[in-house]
Protein backbone atom coordinates (compact mmCIF):
# COMPACT_ATOMS: atom_id res chain seq x y z
CA UNK A 1 0.00 0.00 0.00
CA UNK A 2 1.38 3.23 -0.72
CA UNK A 3 0.25 6.72 1.15
CA UNK A 4 0.77 9.53 0.07
CA UNK A 5 0.61 12.30 3.07
CA UNK A 6 2.39 15.05 1.61
CA UNK A 7 0.04 17.35 -0.28
CA UNK A 8 1.26 20.24 0.85
CA UNK A 9 4.49 19.49 -1.72
CA UNK A 10 2.33 18.92 -4.47
CA UNK A 11 -0.78 17.36 -4.97
CA UNK A 12 -1.55 14.73 -8.02
CA UNK A 13 -3.47 16.30 -10.48
CA UNK A 14 -6.93 15.40 -11.10
CA UNK A 15 -7.85 13.24 -13.39
CA UNK A 16 -10.13 16.01 -15.41
CA UNK A 17 -7.75 18.34 -15.58
CA UNK A 18 -4.81 16.03 -16.79
CA UNK A 19 -7.55 14.98 -19.61
CA UNK A 20 -7.78 18.80 -20.84
CA UNK A 21 -4.35 19.23 -20.63
CA UNK A 22 -4.00 16.16 -22.85
CA UNK A 23 -6.18 17.81 -24.88
CA UNK A 24 -4.54 20.70 -25.40
CA UNK A 25 -1.17 19.17 -25.67
CA UNK A 26 -2.42 17.06 -28.64
CA UNK A 27 -5.06 18.95 -30.23
CA UNK A 28 -5.24 22.18 -29.52
CA UNK A 29 -1.48 23.88 -29.67
CA UNK A 30 -2.15 27.22 -30.86
CA UNK A 31 -0.40 30.43 -29.96
CA UNK A 32 -2.85 32.65 -27.85
CA UNK A 33 -1.11 35.64 -29.45
CA UNK A 34 -1.80 34.22 -33.21
CA UNK A 35 -4.78 35.69 -35.22
CA UNK A 36 -5.76 32.64 -36.80
CA UNK A 37 -8.34 29.71 -35.67
CA UNK A 38 -5.29 27.82 -33.84
CA UNK A 39 -4.89 30.70 -31.83
CA UNK A 40 -8.14 31.91 -31.45
CA UNK A 41 -8.65 28.39 -29.58
CA UNK A 42 -6.00 28.70 -27.69
CA UNK A 43 -7.31 32.49 -26.22
CA UNK A 44 -10.23 31.48 -25.60
CA UNK A 45 -8.55 28.34 -23.50
CA UNK A 46 -6.89 31.11 -21.72
CA UNK A 47 -9.47 33.20 -21.09
CA UNK A 48 -11.69 30.14 -20.22
CA UNK A 49 -9.06 29.93 -16.97
CA UNK A 50 -9.09 33.02 -16.23
CA UNK A 51 -12.12 33.23 -15.50
CA UNK A 52 -12.31 30.61 -13.84
CA UNK A 53 -9.51 31.17 -11.61
CA UNK A 54 -10.77 34.78 -10.73
CA UNK A 55 -14.04 33.21 -9.30
CA UNK A 56 -11.92 30.84 -7.25
CA UNK A 57 -10.84 33.60 -5.38
CA UNK A 58 -13.65 36.26 -5.76
CA UNK A 59 -12.06 38.69 -8.30
CA UNK A 60 -12.33 39.96 -11.90
CA UNK A 61 -10.51 38.35 -14.71
CA UNK A 62 -8.79 41.38 -15.45
CA UNK A 63 -6.89 41.02 -12.33
CA UNK A 64 -5.57 38.01 -12.59
CA UNK A 65 -1.90 37.30 -14.07
CA UNK A 66 -1.37 33.95 -14.93
CA UNK A 67 2.45 32.96 -13.79
CA UNK A 68 5.14 30.09 -13.99
CA UNK A 69 3.49 29.22 -10.23
CA UNK A 70 4.09 30.36 -6.77
CA UNK A 71 7.20 31.43 -6.70
CA UNK A 72 7.20 33.53 -10.12
CA UNK A 73 4.17 35.03 -8.37
CA UNK A 74 5.83 35.86 -5.24
CA UNK A 75 8.64 37.49 -6.80
CA UNK A 76 6.48 39.83 -9.20
CA UNK A 77 4.24 40.53 -6.32
CA UNK A 78 7.46 41.87 -4.16
CA UNK A 79 9.46 43.22 -6.97
CA UNK A 80 6.92 44.53 -8.73
CA UNK A 81 6.10 46.49 -6.06
CA UNK A 82 9.04 47.57 -5.21
CA UNK A 83 10.19 49.18 -8.05
CA UNK A 84 7.17 50.82 -8.86
CA UNK A 85 7.12 52.40 -5.38
CA UNK A 86 11.09 53.02 -5.80
CA UNK A 87 10.74 56.41 -6.12
CA UNK A 88 8.15 57.18 -3.83
CA UNK A 89 10.46 57.34 -0.32
CA UNK A 90 8.92 54.25 1.18
CA UNK A 91 11.88 52.02 1.17
CA UNK A 92 10.60 49.58 3.97
CA UNK A 93 9.22 46.16 3.12
CA UNK A 94 7.93 43.60 5.99
CA UNK A 95 7.33 39.63 5.72
CA UNK A 96 6.75 37.70 8.53
CA UNK A 97 9.51 35.04 9.69
CA UNK A 98 7.14 32.12 8.69
CA UNK A 99 7.22 33.05 4.70
CA UNK A 100 8.14 30.39 2.15
CA UNK A 101 11.72 30.98 0.86
CA UNK A 102 10.16 32.53 -2.16
CA UNK A 103 9.27 35.51 -0.43
CA UNK A 104 12.04 35.33 2.07
CA UNK A 105 14.84 35.09 -0.59
CA UNK A 106 13.12 38.06 -2.51
CA UNK A 107 13.33 40.23 0.46
CA UNK A 108 17.33 39.48 0.95
CA UNK A 109 17.83 40.14 -2.53
CA UNK A 110 15.72 43.29 -2.16
CA UNK A 111 18.18 44.37 0.83
CA UNK A 112 21.06 43.62 -1.28
CA UNK A 113 19.82 46.51 -3.74
CA UNK A 114 19.22 49.33 -0.29
CA UNK A 115 15.97 48.20 0.71
CA UNK A 116 15.40 47.80 4.56
CA UNK A 117 13.11 44.67 5.53
CA UNK A 118 11.91 43.43 8.50
CA UNK A 119 11.08 40.29 9.66
CA UNK A 120 7.49 40.20 11.54
CA UNK A 121 7.62 37.80 14.40
CA UNK A 122 5.00 35.33 15.09
CA UNK A 123 3.70 33.49 18.56
CA UNK A 124 4.26 30.18 20.04
CA UNK A 125 1.50 29.07 17.62
CA UNK A 126 2.41 30.19 14.30
CA UNK A 127 0.54 33.15 14.34
CA UNK A 128 1.22 36.44 13.14
CA UNK A 129 -0.81 39.01 15.45
CA UNK A 130 -2.25 42.71 14.86
CA UNK A 131 0.64 44.12 17.66
CA UNK A 132 3.55 42.49 16.25
CA UNK A 133 3.04 44.35 12.75
CA UNK A 134 1.76 48.12 14.51
CA UNK A 135 5.11 47.64 16.62
CA UNK A 136 7.06 47.75 13.43
CA UNK A 137 5.40 49.09 10.69
CA UNK A 138 5.95 52.99 10.14
CA UNK A 139 4.56 55.94 7.48
CA UNK A 140 8.06 54.39 5.56
CA UNK A 141 6.57 50.91 4.65
CA UNK A 142 6.03 49.99 1.20
CA UNK A 143 5.28 46.71 1.00
CA UNK A 144 3.74 44.01 3.94
CA UNK A 145 3.59 40.68 3.34
CA UNK A 146 2.40 37.83 5.37
CA UNK A 147 1.05 34.63 4.06
CA UNK A 148 -2.11 33.50 4.00
CA UNK A 149 -1.49 29.81 5.44
CA UNK A 150 1.55 28.69 6.54
CA UNK A 151 3.22 25.49 4.19
CA UNK A 152 4.20 23.92 7.18
CA UNK A 153 1.89 24.12 10.40
CA UNK A 154 -0.62 25.33 8.39
CA UNK A 155 -1.94 28.19 10.50
CA UNK A 156 -4.07 30.37 9.08
CA UNK A 157 -3.40 34.28 9.63
CA UNK A 158 -5.69 37.10 9.89
CA UNK A 159 -5.03 38.65 7.14
CA UNK A 160 -7.51 41.22 6.86
CA UNK A 161 -6.81 42.85 9.98
CA UNK A 162 -2.80 42.92 9.21
CA UNK A 163 -4.23 44.09 5.33
CA UNK A 164 -6.26 47.21 6.90
CA UNK A 165 -3.13 48.12 9.48
CA UNK A 166 -0.62 47.97 6.31
CA UNK A 167 -3.38 50.01 4.34
CA UNK A 168 -3.94 52.37 7.32
CA UNK A 169 -0.16 53.42 6.71
CA UNK A 170 -0.46 53.59 3.08
CA UNK A 171 1.64 50.51 2.59
CA UNK A 172 0.40 47.53 0.38
CA UNK A 173 -0.42 44.30 1.25
CA UNK A 174 0.79 40.90 -0.43
CA UNK A 175 -0.45 37.63 0.69
CA UNK A 176 0.71 34.18 -0.29
CA UNK A 177 -2.49 31.77 -0.57
CA UNK A 178 -0.31 29.13 -2.34
CA UNK A 179 -1.24 27.16 0.40
CA UNK A 180 -4.71 28.33 1.04
CA UNK A 181 -6.51 28.79 -2.79
CA UNK A 182 -8.45 25.23 -2.88
CA UNK A 183 -8.31 24.32 0.70
CA UNK A 184 -10.23 26.80 2.37
CA UNK A 185 -12.68 29.65 0.83
CA UNK A 186 -10.39 32.42 -0.25
CA UNK A 187 -11.70 35.89 -1.09
CA UNK A 188 -9.66 38.99 -1.91
CA UNK A 189 -12.30 40.96 -1.18
CA UNK A 190 -13.23 39.72 2.45
CA UNK A 191 -9.15 39.70 2.53
CA UNK A 192 -9.03 43.39 1.38
CA UNK A 193 -5.27 42.63 0.27
CA UNK A 194 -4.06 44.21 -3.10
CA UNK A 195 -1.70 41.19 -4.31
CA UNK A 196 -2.85 37.42 -3.68
CA UNK A 197 -0.19 34.88 -4.76
CA UNK A 198 -1.66 31.21 -6.14
CA UNK A 199 -0.12 28.18 -7.34
CA UNK A 200 -1.84 25.29 -9.32
CA UNK A 201 0.10 22.23 -8.26
CA UNK A 202 -1.08 22.96 -4.82
CA UNK A 203 -4.92 22.01 -5.70
CA UNK A 204 -4.70 19.27 -8.49
CA UNK A 205 -3.53 21.21 -11.41
CA UNK A 206 0.37 20.53 -13.04
CA UNK A 207 3.17 22.21 -11.54
CA UNK A 208 4.78 25.44 -13.49
CA UNK A 209 1.51 27.34 -13.33
CA UNK A 210 -0.52 29.88 -10.79
CA UNK A 211 -1.37 33.04 -11.04
CA UNK A 212 -0.40 36.45 -9.08
CA UNK A 213 -4.16 38.55 -8.22
CA UNK A 214 -3.39 42.46 -8.49
CA UNK A 215 -6.12 44.59 -7.39
CA UNK A 216 -7.56 46.90 -10.09
CA UNK A 217 -5.31 50.23 -10.66
CA UNK A 218 -2.32 49.00 -8.41
CA UNK A 219 1.08 49.32 -10.33
CA UNK A 220 3.37 46.35 -10.71
CA UNK A 221 6.36 46.73 -12.75
CA UNK A 222 7.05 43.51 -14.71
CA UNK A 223 9.81 41.38 -14.03
CA UNK A 224 9.94 39.17 -16.82
CA UNK A 225 9.82 41.77 -19.98
CA UNK A 226 9.33 41.18 -23.42
CA UNK A 227 6.32 40.37 -25.38
CA UNK A 228 2.70 42.12 -24.18
CA UNK A 229 1.25 38.89 -22.70
CA UNK A 230 -0.90 39.23 -19.58
CA UNK A 231 -1.30 42.69 -20.56
CA UNK A 232 2.45 43.62 -20.55
CA UNK A 233 3.07 42.31 -16.55
CA UNK A 234 4.41 38.87 -17.27
CA UNK A 235 5.70 38.34 -20.98
CA UNK A 236 6.31 34.75 -22.75
CA UNK A 237 4.56 32.75 -24.53
CA UNK A 238 1.24 31.33 -22.39
CA UNK A 239 1.52 27.72 -21.27
CA UNK A 240 -1.73 27.16 -22.63
CA UNK A 241 -2.24 23.44 -21.89
CA UNK A 242 -0.97 24.12 -17.86
CA UNK A 243 -3.22 26.65 -18.08
CA UNK A 244 -6.67 25.15 -19.13
CA UNK A 245 -5.36 22.90 -16.41
CA UNK A 246 -5.46 25.23 -14.33
CA UNK A 247 -8.61 26.53 -15.13
CA UNK A 248 -10.27 23.12 -14.78
CA UNK A 249 -8.63 22.37 -11.36
CA UNK A 250 -9.97 26.29 -10.17
CA UNK A 251 -13.59 24.92 -11.14
CA UNK A 252 -13.29 21.47 -9.60
CA UNK A 253 -12.44 23.64 -6.55
CA UNK A 254 -15.02 26.08 -6.49
CA UNK A 255 -17.66 22.73 -6.78
CA UNK A 256 -16.04 20.38 -4.07
CA UNK A 257 -13.64 22.70 -1.54
CA UNK A 258 -16.48 23.02 1.19
CA UNK A 259 -17.19 19.33 1.34
CA UNK A 260 -13.80 18.09 0.05
CA UNK A 261 -12.12 20.17 3.28
CA UNK A 262 -14.45 18.69 5.46
CA UNK A 263 -13.80 14.96 4.60
CA UNK A 264 -10.05 15.51 4.44
CA UNK A 265 -10.38 17.66 8.03
CA UNK A 266 -11.89 14.44 9.30
CA UNK A 267 -9.22 12.13 8.47
CA UNK A 268 -7.12 14.70 9.47
CA UNK A 269 -8.39 15.20 12.75
CA UNK A 270 -8.85 10.80 13.11
CA UNK A 271 -4.76 10.95 12.13
CA UNK A 272 -4.16 13.72 14.72
CA UNK A 273 -5.96 12.42 17.15
CA UNK A 274 -4.34 8.59 16.70
CA UNK A 275 -1.12 9.59 16.89
CA UNK A 276 -1.09 11.94 19.66
CA UNK A 277 -3.29 9.23 21.82
CA UNK A 278 -1.05 6.19 20.58
CA UNK A 279 2.57 7.48 20.26
CA UNK A 280 3.68 8.86 23.91
CA UNK A 281 6.24 12.36 24.09
CA UNK A 282 4.38 13.65 20.98
CA UNK A 283 3.34 17.51 20.53
CA UNK A 284 0.88 19.13 17.96
CA UNK A 285 2.86 21.91 16.30
CA UNK A 286 0.56 25.31 15.31
CA UNK A 287 -2.46 26.56 16.16
CA UNK A 288 -4.92 24.05 16.31
CA UNK A 289 -8.32 26.08 15.22
CA UNK A 290 -7.03 28.94 12.91
CA UNK A 291 -5.55 26.61 10.73
CA UNK A 292 -6.01 24.81 6.99
CA UNK A 293 -7.66 21.70 7.38
CA UNK A 294 -5.64 19.55 5.91
CA UNK A 295 -2.18 19.46 7.68
CA UNK A 296 -0.83 18.59 11.23
CA UNK A 297 2.79 19.02 11.84
CA UNK A 298 3.87 17.01 15.33
CA UNK A 299 6.99 16.64 17.18
CA UNK A 300 8.00 12.80 18.25
CA UNK A 301 10.65 13.79 20.88
CA UNK A 302 13.82 11.65 21.17
CA UNK A 303 13.29 11.26 17.12
CA UNK A 304 15.47 12.60 14.25
CA UNK A 305 12.51 13.60 11.82
CA UNK A 306 14.70 13.02 8.69
CA UNK A 307 15.20 8.81 9.80
CA UNK A 308 11.39 9.01 10.64
CA UNK A 309 10.62 10.04 6.98
CA UNK A 310 12.68 7.84 5.74
CA UNK A 311 11.28 4.75 7.90
CA UNK A 312 8.04 5.88 7.05
CA UNK A 313 8.65 5.54 3.03
CA UNK A 314 10.27 2.44 3.94
CA UNK A 315 6.41 1.27 4.59
CA UNK A 316 4.96 3.31 1.77
CA UNK A 317 3.92 6.03 3.28
CA UNK A 318 5.07 9.58 2.21
CA UNK A 319 5.30 12.50 4.58
CA UNK A 320 7.82 15.46 5.01
CA UNK A 321 9.63 16.85 7.35
CA UNK A 322 8.80 20.74 6.40
CA UNK A 323 8.51 22.56 3.04
CA UNK A 324 9.36 20.27 0.22
CA UNK A 325 11.69 23.19 -1.48
CA UNK A 326 14.14 23.01 1.11
CA UNK A 327 14.65 19.15 1.63
CA UNK A 328 18.01 17.95 1.40
CA UNK A 329 18.59 20.29 4.06
CA UNK A 330 19.62 19.57 7.92
CA UNK A 331 19.22 22.60 8.92
CA UNK A 332 16.13 22.89 11.52
CA UNK A 333 12.49 24.48 9.94
CA UNK A 334 12.93 28.16 10.11
CA UNK A 335 8.84 28.20 10.47
CA UNK A 336 9.23 26.30 13.58
CA UNK A 337 12.08 27.81 15.23
CA UNK A 338 10.45 31.45 14.78
CA UNK A 339 7.66 29.95 16.61
CA UNK A 340 9.96 29.47 19.19
CA UNK A 341 10.68 25.51 18.97
CA UNK A 342 14.40 24.25 20.04
CA UNK A 343 16.07 23.24 17.50
CA UNK A 344 16.25 19.54 18.81
CA UNK A 345 12.15 19.99 18.89
CA UNK A 346 12.54 21.44 15.05
CA UNK A 347 14.16 18.95 14.02
CA UNK A 348 11.67 15.66 15.66
CA UNK A 349 8.92 17.19 13.75
CA UNK A 350 6.98 15.83 10.62
CA UNK A 351 4.31 17.11 8.69
CA UNK A 352 1.20 15.18 7.54
CA UNK A 353 -0.48 17.29 4.69
CA UNK A 354 -3.79 15.23 3.53
CA UNK A 355 -5.58 15.56 0.16
CA UNK A 356 -7.57 14.17 -2.37
CA UNK A 357 -7.60 10.28 -2.73
CA UNK A 358 -7.45 9.62 1.00
CA UNK A 359 -9.01 7.29 2.72
CA UNK A 360 -10.12 6.81 6.00
CA UNK A 361 -8.99 2.85 5.66
CA UNK A 362 -5.27 4.78 5.05
CA UNK A 363 -5.40 6.72 8.13
CA UNK A 364 -6.15 3.77 9.99
CA UNK A 365 -3.13 1.95 8.41
CA UNK A 366 -0.55 4.75 9.11
CA UNK A 367 -2.17 4.69 12.73
CA UNK A 368 -1.37 0.83 12.84
CA UNK A 369 2.13 1.06 10.78
CA UNK A 370 3.30 4.86 12.56
CA UNK A 371 4.08 3.83 16.78
CA UNK A 372 6.16 0.86 15.97
CA UNK A 373 8.06 2.76 13.97
CA UNK A 374 8.69 5.22 16.32
CA UNK A 375 9.15 3.07 19.20
CA UNK A 376 11.88 1.61 16.71
CA UNK A 377 13.93 4.29 16.16
CA UNK A 378 13.09 5.57 20.29
CA UNK A 379 15.07 2.20 20.71
CA UNK A 380 17.87 2.47 18.61
CA UNK A 381 18.48 6.42 18.95
CA UNK A 382 20.90 7.53 21.71
CA UNK A 383 18.84 10.48 22.41
CA UNK A 384 15.50 8.56 22.30
CA UNK A 385 17.46 5.97 25.18
CA UNK A 386 19.14 9.12 27.28
CA UNK A 387 15.51 10.59 26.90
CA UNK A 388 13.58 7.27 28.67
CA UNK A 389 11.93 7.17 25.32
CA UNK A 390 12.08 3.21 24.49
CA UNK A 391 8.63 1.44 23.86
CA UNK A 392 5.79 2.46 25.30
CA UNK A 393 3.19 0.12 27.19
CA UNK A 394 1.65 -2.13 25.20
CA UNK A 395 -1.74 -0.10 25.81
CA UNK A 396 -0.37 2.95 24.78
CA UNK A 397 0.78 2.06 21.05
CA UNK A 398 -2.57 0.69 20.23
CA UNK A 399 -4.33 2.34 17.04
CA UNK A 400 -7.22 3.96 17.42
N1 LIG B 1 4.57 29.73 -1.21
C1 LIG B 1 4.24 28.71 -0.40
C2 LIG B 1 3.55 29.00 0.89
C3 LIG B 1 4.55 27.39 -0.75
O1 LIG B 1 4.22 26.40 0.06
C4 LIG B 1 5.22 27.16 -1.98
C5 LIG B 1 5.62 25.80 -2.36
O2 LIG B 1 5.87 24.93 -1.54
C6 LIG B 1 5.52 28.26 -2.80
C7 LIG B 1 5.19 29.54 -2.38
C8 LIG B 1 6.20 28.09 -4.11
O3 LIG B 1 5.25 27.67 -5.08
P1 LIG B 1 5.74 26.96 -6.41
O4 LIG B 1 6.20 25.59 -6.03
O5 LIG B 1 4.51 26.94 -7.28
O6 LIG B 1 6.82 27.79 -7.00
Amino acid sequence: MKIYLDHNATTPVAPEVADIVTRHLREEFGNASSVHSFGQTAKAAVDEARAAVADLIDAGPQEIVFTGGGTESDNLAIRGVAEAIRTSGRRQLIASAIEHEAVLHTFKALAKLGWTTTELRVDHTGIVTPEALEACITDETALVSVMHANNEVGTVQPVATLAEIAHRHGAVFHTDAVQSVGKIPVSVRDLGVDLLSLSGHKFNAPKGVGALWVRRGLRVVATLTGGKQERSRRAGTENVPGLAGLGCAARLAVERQRAESSRVGELRARLEAGILDSVTHTTLNGECRQRVPNTVNISFKGVEAETLLIALDLEGIAVSTGSACSSGSIEPSHVLRAMGLSPHRAQSSIRFSLGLGNTAAEIDHVLEVLPPVVDKLRGLSRAGANAGLRRAPAAQVAPR
